[in-house]
């Protein structure tokens, strides 16, 4: 019989009343002759508001014991999804990531899958239960609670579906599909039937929130045909327009199926800038500056080093705004000291746009056009950074927006 995993987020699963849904939708599948696995996230607004509960006591609390506090959202979906899917005389049973079990290793609040026990849940299976599994959390060797970073659920379904040979993994959302971007920035931006891996892992790791990352790096390591759609839709609708709805990752290399050159835009709101000026131009200084900021475990996205002048040089790297004030606490301690370089300034109100496309291989000019594009809205770039299928420019947050339109609008990516 094959086994489908479903994962519903936290829109989908923001009231009882969405729930009942949930169930509905599920218990449906599950009638067509599916296997089931569900993993659902935490109601929505629940992740932040007891995180915001520990921060009311302490700004920068201990990350096990936040993982202890965050994990506790999907606890309460997968039991409420449980008990809704047994009112619908289905047999249903719900497990913590502990129960599975799902190991990680320790980095609390990002903590990283490394196995998934199949057992308990293949014989549920077996049973007839559809088996509902908490998203976004594991358990670590010594038996800590962890998290996998916000968004994770998604990369828990992913991993769960690629861990029990599931025949496809059905990411249910509130919006139908990936779109060309951010259908809240953009209006006219346009769903795409499908997306290659490559694509949706720029877009993901560049700030296109509709799938965590690590989610799109499971789906491509174990090959797992994922599918990102609505759960917003009836959920009685037709399993056969269902099964074809939303956007399918495809994995077949270098077929771009839209004939785009651009696939997409993505943009990271939350990216914070900062620059060493005056410092001495030689070897070693690169890992000088950084080496003390990945000690911290925080990670550093795009670098500019500059052309020296006299023997001095300026550097400028990005960090997430949530760690700015640690990085700069961070370089003022280490750089300054032991580094002899000058000023040091920062501004955490950047935020980086992309335009991504595989199609960029194989045409020129596509830096230029959107270079053009900004300096007709007046936008400055402050930073670039490329791959073979991305273009990233860094501004002040004030024109993110207008950014994402304009360039939208100057690939041509709007709906007809
Ligand atoms: P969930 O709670 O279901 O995990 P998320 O809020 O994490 O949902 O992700 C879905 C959201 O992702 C959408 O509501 C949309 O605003 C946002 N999003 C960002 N980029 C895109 C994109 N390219 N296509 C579709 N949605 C996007
Ligand atoms: N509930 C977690 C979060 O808000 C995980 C998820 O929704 O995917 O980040
Ligand atoms: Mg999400």
């Amino acid at each position: 019989m094959a086994l489908i995993v479903h994962k519903y987020g936290g829109t989908s699963m923001g009231s009882t009343d969405r729930i009942k849904n949930v169930a509905k939708r599920v218990a449906k599948w599950h009638d067509a002759g599916y296997q089931i696995v569900v993993v659902p996230s935490a109601m929505s607004g629940e992740t932040n508001r007891i995180i915001g509960l520990a921060k009311e006591i302490m700004a920068d609390p201990d990350p096990r014991e936040l993982d202890m506090i965050a994990s506790t959202g999907e606890q309460v979906s997968v039991g409420l999804l449980a008990i809704a899917l047994q009112a619908l005389g289905k047999k249903s049973v719900s497990y913590a990531g502990w129960q599975v079990p799902i190991k990680t290793d320790s980095s609390h609040t990002k903590a990283r899958i490394t196995s998934i026990d199949d057992a308990k849940v293949n014989a549920d299976l077996a049973e007839g239960k559809i088996v509902i599994i908490t998203g976004f959390q594991g358990v670590d060797e010594l038996g800590n609670i962890t998290t996998l970073g916000r968004g994770g659920s998604d990369t828990s379904a992913v991993a769960i579906a690629a861990a029990l040979k599931a025949q496809e993994c059905l990411i249910y959302t509130d919006v139908d599909g990936v779109y060309t971007t951010d259908p809240r920035v953009v209006s006219d931006a346009r769903k795409l039937n499908t997306v290659t891996f490559e694509e949706m892992l720029e877009m993901a790791s560049l700030g296109s929130k509709v799938l965590q990352i690590r989610s799109v790096e499971f789906a491509g390591n174990y090959r797992m045909p994922t599918r990102v759609l609505s759960s917003l839709t009836d959920p009685l609708m037709p399993l056969a327009e269902e099964i074809i709805s939303g956007t399918l990752i495809s994995f077949e290399e270098d077929t771009n199926m839209e004939q785009a050159t651009i696939t997409g835009i993505a943009f990271n709101r939350d990216e914070a800038k900062l620059t060493v000026f005056g410092v001495p131009d030689k070897p070693g200084i690169a890992y000088q500056i950084l080496g003390p900021i990945a000690d911290a475990n925080i990670e550093v996205d795009m670098i500019i080093q500059n052309q020296s002048v006299e023997g001095k040089t300026d550097f400028t790297f990005t960090v997430p705004r949530g760690d700015y004030n640690k990085a700069m606490d961070v370089l003022n301690a280490s750089v300054k000291e032991h580094i002899g370089a000058g000023n040091i300034i920062g501004d955490s109100k950047v935020s980086k746009v992309s335009v991504v496309g595989v199609g960029m291989r194989s045409h020129v000019g596509i830096a230029s056009q959107m270079f053009r594009t900004l300096s007709d809205e007046g936008i400055n770039i402050q930073m670039i950074s490329t791959s073979e299928i991305k273009i990233s420019v860094l501004i002040d947050e004030k024109y993110m927006e207008l950014a994402v339109r304009s360039l939208h609008k100057a690939f041509g990516l709007e709906a007809a």
